[in-house]
């Protein structure tokens, strides 16, 4: 049986069913996550006898990382190998003070998003919490030196909403003090926009900050890029947007990749702003990331500049995202489990 992944309470439960004290659930829970140990015989607060039983009768497995690419810009972009020899991504992005850790939350992505290299692989499958706390941890020890304070964004391959229940349960370690002691507010699940998942996920972790690839100010551009778009409208979306129930001060962060030539003149720039009149947002403008066989461009420096300078006119909070790790295939909608020769 393998332990990696339950939360606090199902590991004290998992000790109180073998007959022992539910302490004992939360010592294991420590090691595993907080030291990131993964034998028993390390548990060295627990007798032998019980290190030998839980060796006999459980196990602690993570994935395994199988190669590892830096880019000149020291983003690290880990292979991950699971259980089941699927593998998924997860990049590493430092900036400055600032150590942020990128998060797959599926095999592949069922999505399709045109711009996206994620979408061309199979969906597989969902990831299981253990494979998504295994990279956090896995990343985060591989580094020379694992950073005292870490930002966690679920932007690495596959759409967290559609895992809600993964992402909910890792989530639950991530944050809490005993295991990984991530600040929710250092955290950022990104969603393609799945209106009810959107919904039910905030009631569910309003802590979480939230993200929406947006990309697109009309239904019809839209709809082609994303092509989960036609089921969840622009207006149904926004609607929902509007109406979060977010703590005070939260903003929703909306992505937008800028193509040249399809999403990025000054009239997208101005709807994209009237569409966000009454929504707490923040707009984080990505440049868009080629990869093998990519069917988009990206905007020219005056197309970028002009629509970042449309939306601070309109008073709106817009920022661009820079591309990090781009020349190992670790930026935005690169992620493929490919790797550049
Ligand atoms: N499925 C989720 C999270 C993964 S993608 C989502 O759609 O939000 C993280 C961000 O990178 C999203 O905003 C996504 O739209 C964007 N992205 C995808 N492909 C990209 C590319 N080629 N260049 C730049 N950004 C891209």
């Amino acid at each position: 049986m393998n332990l990696f992944g339950l939360s606090r309470s199902e590991l004290e439960q998992e000790a109180v069913s073998r007959g022992l004290p539910a302490f004992r659930g939360r010592q294991i829970y420590r090691w595993m996550y907080a030291r990131g140990v993964d034998d028993f015989d390390t548990m060295t607060d627990l007798s032998r006898e019980l290190r030998a039983t839980l060796t006999d009768t459980a196990a602690i497995v993570r994935p395994t990382i199988t190669s590892r690419h830096v880019s000149s810009d020291g983003t690290i972009k880990f292979l991950l190998r699971l259980e089941d020899a699927r593998e998924v991504e997860t990049v590493y992005i430092p900036d400055g003070e600032r150590h942020t850790f990128c998060l797959s939350t599926q095999v592949g992505c069922p999505l399709k998003c045109t711009f996206c290299f994620s979408g061309t692989i199979r969906f597989e499958r969902n990831l299981t919490p253990g494979e998504i706390l295994g990279q956090f941890l896995l990343a985060r020890s591989a580094l020379p030196e694992p950073p005292a304070r870490s930002n966690v964004v679920f932007m690495g391959m596959g759409e967290p909403l559609l895992n809600a229940e993964g992402v909910l349960k890792a989530l639950e370690v991530l944050t809490d003090e005993e295991g990984f002691a991530v600040s929710p507010r250092r955290i950022t699940v990104s969603t393609a926009g799945l209106v009810e998942e959107i919904e039910r996920f905030v009631e569910k972790a309003p802590a979480v900050g939230l993200a929406i690839s947006l990309h697109a100010t009309t239904d019809d551009v839209r709809s082609r890029l994303m092509p989960i778009n036609q089921k969840h409208s622009l207006k149904a979306l926004m609607a929902a947007a509007k109406n979060l129930p977010l703590p005070r001060r939260r903003r929703i962060t909306f992505e937008y990749v800028l193509l040249g030539g399809e999403n990025d003149t000054p009239a997208d720039a101005r709807r994209l702003a009237r569409l966000l009149e009454g929504v707490k947002a923040k707009v984080n403008v990505i440049a868009y990331n080629p990869w093998p066989g990519s069917p988009h461009v990206g905007s020219t420096r005056e197309a970028t500049d002009r629509f970042l300078g449309v939306l601070l006119n309109a008073g709106l909070t817009a920022s661009l995202r820079r591309s990090r790790g781009d020349d190992v295939l670790a930026a935005c909608g690169q992620l493929a489990n490919q790797v550049t020769q």
